[in-house]
């Protein structure tokens, strides 16, 4: 079965953010004191979710990931993944983390089914990582990409938010690690999303600097296939590289023509568009298969032609962009 949206465009991929609460607090994603935290009860059970993935399978989906917050803050988070991992018509499952305690469950993960992990990495220096996630251990996050090579997980892809000032003294190191290393290192570019003040247009920086940075170190980036099938990175490869370099640009190059997601907040709202603040809660058809297909049906049919986040960061006075942060909505 294939899924359309509103505008035509495929849709296979669901992202499921299983919690809005995280043992991080990312300069990026949240303010100094963190988030207001979603309560308990509030929060989509396995057993709900999985209704969703169920309904939503039936309908053509067939990549899940599994997002928050820290997903892996949540507890008995693999028998979650078990479950999604039977859904008849699931194919790929895979985790965005920050990996710091991913050493405690990878095993487990990977026997419950789990393809593969995409670990947030944004600096090589231990007190920098520190100063952007605010509390974060440098050497755990490393244990846990170590950890998730050697239970081959997939591939093992590294998230580098880029930020002018903070970190792009650092490309060149991370192109080294991809030469050494088996890992796929995706820049993304920064994005203004929820209502925390992130100084956003003095930080924000295209990643056409990652290209002119390879090209002037002699490191040729070559555009091949994307390891792990289609999403919105560009793919390269530098030769002579164990691993290969993706670019994801949100703001300097749209990908939202070929957009093929669709998110499940942790309160279990169901969002066509990160951008927009446009969603639908799933409670009230959760008894019923159809009506949960319907719901899935009627967000796409409505998705947006595109966002419109801009590089100056002041969407959010001209368009009525989300005032979610990427914790509660699920990046
Ligand atoms: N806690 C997990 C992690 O950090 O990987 C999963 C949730 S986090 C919100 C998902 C991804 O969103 C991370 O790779 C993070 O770097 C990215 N992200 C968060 N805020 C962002 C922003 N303002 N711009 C671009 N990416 C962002
Ligand atoms: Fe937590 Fe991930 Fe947000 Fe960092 S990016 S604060 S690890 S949810």
């Amino acid at each position: 079965m294939i899924l359309l949206d509103g505008q035509g465009r495929k849709h296979d991929y669901l992202r499921i953010s299983v919690t809005d609460r995280c043992n991080l607090r990312c300069i990026y994603c949240m303010g100094n004191d963190g988030i207001e935290q979603t309560s308990h009860d509030q929060i989509l059970s396995y057993e709900d979710i999985l209704k969703v993935v169920s309904a939503a399978a039936e309908l053509g989906i067939s990549k899940i990931r599994i997002t928050g917050g820290e997903p892996l803050v949540r507890k008995d988070l693999v028998d979650l993944i078990k479950m999604i991992a039977a859904v008849p018509g699931i194919k790929d499952l895979a985790m965005t983390t920050n990996g710091t305690l991913l050493p405690r469950y990878v095993e487990a993960l990977k026997k419950a089914g789990l393809n593969r992990v995409n670990i947030s990495l944004d600096t090589l220096n231990a007190d920098k990582y520190h100063k952007i996630t605010r509390c974060g251990k440098f050497e755990d996050v490393i244990k846990g990409i170590d950890a998730s090579l050697h239970y081959d997980l997939n591939p093992v892809k590294l998230n580098t938010v880029l930020m002018k000032g903070i970190n792009d003294d650092e490309v060149l190191a991370f192109l080294n690690l991809a030469m050494e290393k088996p890992l796929h290192i995706r820049f993304i570019e920064y994005m203004q999303i929820g209502d925390h003040d992130q100084g956003y247009s003095n930080h924000y920086l295209p990643l056409s600097f990652v290209e002119k940075t390879a090209k002037k170190a002699g490191l040729p980036l070559k555009p091949v296939p994307l390891p792990g099938g289609a999403g919105p990175a560009e793919s390269y490869s530098i030769p002579g590289a164990k691993g290969t370099i993706g670019l994801i640009h949100p703001i300097s190059k749209h990908f939202c023509d070929s957009c093929n997601r669709l998110r499940l907040t942790s309160e279990g709202s169901l969002k066509a568009c990160l951008y927009w603040q446009d969603e639908k809660p799933v409670q009230p058809f959760l008894s019923d298969k159809e009506a949960l297909k319907n719901l899935i049906r009627e967000v796409l049919c409505g998705k947006p032609v595109e966002h419109k986040m801009t590089a100056d960061g002041k969407y959010g006075s001209i368009n009525p962009g989300t005032m979610r942060g990427m914790s509660k909505t699920g990046g």
